[in-house]
């Protein structure tokens, strides 16, 4: 027998080589037959690495092993009188013997017990073997995606703060005005969900709530007479009686009640009268007021002393951009007007170019940013599902497909899959899985929008109740709808797939 050493054994041990240390410690002149051997049954059997990799098949041949063995003729040597195998268990037989026998079973449960206990262990070495197998391609990969030269987290943070400074000056501007009443910005889009379609020349996208001046109400109607997958909206802006004894305590003559004249001389023009059509917010008006507005008030802003501000062109927004010679940061100002007390806003965003300048489509990307933080908060710090959406977002660009497409695939594979799965071990999977899923999505001409309809999002987002039991719209209508954009999309898939050639 080897000597074994009760250090050496917790040595063995704890270097995951339980197989190797019950191999150890067996008789020298036990042989394996070769047709039932471990060896055979798990090939390279002294690298702990496949060990682990196969331990549930090694573990079951392991006990077929043990049971099929055959003494060898060197066993006999052990007994007296050179009696062969069969009479083995007849007789009484050596304590060498018996303890060859007893030790095997203890190792053997020793064994089972360890792989119990060491499952998690195990697996995590299996994951980290999968790692070095990987490495290469990983490392290849990951050198591949082109992160954003600036740091988007402080891109974000600068953007809210000037923004927020901002709000403090639209406060005081506009206190005693009819206009529109401007809520602290919210930062959405890819940059505030942490990643970026672009390297560079990255957009700051904010949402600015707004609220109804006093004496006005908004009141969202859907426009059913757009098409179905697109729920777009209009702002119907109503005067309220100011006449009750709180409202004129404001000084405020009421806009229904008071004489035109004396409206005329002593106060303001209504909303109406100002950024309205029809009675109806209207939004290039309201672009073209803030643009004004942000403008007037930056001479007032400390950011101004160190930074130059240019105005970009823009009808349904405001794009400015901050230069100090250094540094450089582009932001959108969108509009919007919450939902009630959801995360669901009508905004001036629109992707379709000919929209008319009363229709404020409805728009998700609060809603988005919100599910993008809740599973930054759940997942391990190596996760990689931002990146994961940063590769094949920027590898299917100049293909037919949206990047909003991709995020909405990838959103659904956040919400189905466990945050743990998208840990630096599980990259190639997870880009397969997003890659697997955009072919079944071409395939059935079907993609789910991801807010709309959907009742497995997490409780923190909320949806008012028609989006909450509306259908979900397909955003492949259109594949669904006309066979030659689909076979031109199946076609680009094609492509694409020439492009990751090799990954999967
Ligand atoms: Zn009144």
């Amino acid at each position: 027998f080897p000597q074994i050493s009760l250090s050496n054994l917790s040595v063995l041990v704890s270097t995951h080589k339980p197989l190797v240390l019950i191999f150890s410690l067996c008789p020298a002149k036990v042989n394996w037959p070769q047709a039932v051997s471990i060896d055979a049954c798990i090939p390279g059997l002294s690298e702990a690495q496949t060990l682990n990799r196969g331990s549930i098949c090694s573990r079951s041949h392991l006990r077929i092993s043990l049971h099929r063995v055959k003494l060898p003729e060197g066993f006999d040597s052990l007994k007296k009188g050179g009696h062969s195998v069969s009479m083995w268990q007849q007789e009484s037989l050596p304590w060498q013997v018996w303890a060859v026998a007893g030790l095997l079973v203890l190792l053997l449960g020793l064994y089972i017990f360890w792989m119990k206990r060491n499952d998690e262990a195990e697996n995590s070495s299996e994951e980290d073997e999968e790692d070095q197998v990987l490495g290469n391609d990983l490392r290849w990969l990951l050198e591949r995606i082109q992160w954003p030269v600036q740091d988007l987290q402080g891109g974000c943070e600068w953007a809210i703060h000037l923004m927020d400074n901002y709000t403090v000056y639209f406060g005081h501007v506009l206190s005693n005005s009819f206009y529109p009443v401007l809520q602290r910005a919210i930062g959405v889009g890819s940059a505030f969900e942490g990643w970026s379609p672009r390297e560079q020349d990255v957009v700051y996208r904010v949402l600015i709530p707004m609220t109804p001046p006093r004496g006005h109400s908004f009141h969202l109607e859907l426009d059913s007479a757009e098409h179905r997958h697109v729920r777009n909206f209009r702002v119907r802006v109503q005067l309220e009686c100011t006449c009750s004894k709180e409202q004129k305590a404001e000084k405020m003559l009421c806009f229904l009640h008071h004489p035109e004249e004396e409206l005329r001389e002593n106060q303001d023009l209504s909303l109406l009268d100002t950024l309205c059509t029809d009675s109806y917010l209207d939004v290039h008006k309201t672009a073209r007021w803030f643009y004004q507005l942000v403008r007037a008030v930056w001479p007032a802003l400390p950011q101004s002393h160190s930074w130059h501000l240019t105005l970009l062109p823009s009808r349904r927004s405001c794009q400015i951009k901050v230069t100090n010679g250094e540094a450089s940061f582009r932001i959108e100002m969108l509009f919007g007007v919450r939902r009630g007390y959801s995360d669901v806003f009508v905004s001036s965003q629109t992707r379709e170019a000919l929209t008319l300048s009363t229709t404020w489509p409805e728009a998700y990307n609060v809603a988005e940013v919100k599910f993008f933080k809740y599973i930054a908060r759940q997942a391990p710090p190596d996760s990689l599902h931002l990146r994961c959406l940063q590769l094949f977002s920027r590898v299917q660009l100049g293909f037919g497909f949206s990047t909003y497409m991709v995020k909405t695939i990838v959103m659904h594979l956040l919400n189905t899959i466990p945050v743990s799965q998208w840990r630096r071990r599980y990259f190639l999977r997870r880009l397969g899985d997003i890659n697997v899923n955009l072919r079944s999505c071409l395939e059935e001409k079907c993609l789910n929008h991801f807010i709309i309809g959907n009742r497995n999002l997490p409780q923190e987002i909320s949806l008012p109740l028609d989006i909450l039991s509306a259908e979900p719209p397909n955003l492949f209508h259109h594949l669904a709808q006309d066979p030659a954009s689909h076979s031109q999309a199946m076609s680009e898939y094609q492509d694409l797939q020439h492009r990751l050639g090799g990954l999967w």
